[in-house]
């Protein structure tokens, strides 16, 4: 009955100073550290957006919907956990969108293992996961979906995250909540 912490998408890129920076993006990383810190959940695990050629999901005139500036292109600075996370033991690290958009953590691989997300955590016997990083509307939507949908009892620590559009929330909420994903604190 193992609890995992799945810290989605925390890199250089998508924070301030980033080439797809989201508004928060820092602070959020300094939180999940000393969250990650502090708390007893058996395993910790991260994602990574790492794009190779994810055809058009780059674009030079990105509707920030389906199609955005390029970003953590694999290999590059961009494409780093945020230094704030250096202190942070990760298990394991699910890479993600080498050739295609990829939103969800459980489209990843951790390569080195040779395995996904729902495989890893089912191998580890974790039943329950706590969801957290960036972006709420985006990555941290599709991996809780994709996690309640694989069965695990998943919680969004919505404290822990930020929104590349805030206005987007309220619906992401309502979308987790109808597919039984609890919601935990305030979205910063
Ligand atoms: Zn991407």
């Amino acid at each position: 009955m193992a609890r995992a912490l799945i810290v989605v998408d925390v890199q250089n890129d998508f924070c301030e100073g980033g080439s797809l920076a989201v508004e928060g993006g820092i602070a959020v990383a300094s939180a999940i550290a000393a969250y990650a810190a502090a708390s007893d959940h058996d395993v910790v695990v991260a994602t990574r957006d790492h794009h190779i050629d994810p055809g058009s999901h780059f674009s030079e005139d990105p509707d920030f919907v389906d199609s955005w500036p390029v970003h953590c292109v694999a290999g590059t600075p961009g494409a780093e956990l945020r230094a704030e996370l250096s202190g942070t033991r990760f298990d394991a690290v699910f890479d993600k969108g080498e050739f295609a958009a990829a939103y969800s953590g459980f489209e990843g691989r951790d390569h080195a293992r040779g395995v996904g997300l729902a495989d890893f955590l089912r191998d580890e016997g974790v039943t329950s996961v706590d969801v957290c990083g960036i972006a709420t509307d985006y990555c941290v939507r599709a991996t809780a979906l994709d996690a309640a949908g694989a069965g695990f009892a998943t919680t969004v620590l919505a404290d822990l995250t930020a929104a590349v559009a805030p206005s987007n929330t309220a619906r992401v909420v309502a979308e987790w909540e109808a597919a039984g994903v609890a919601v935990s604190g305030a979205p910063m």
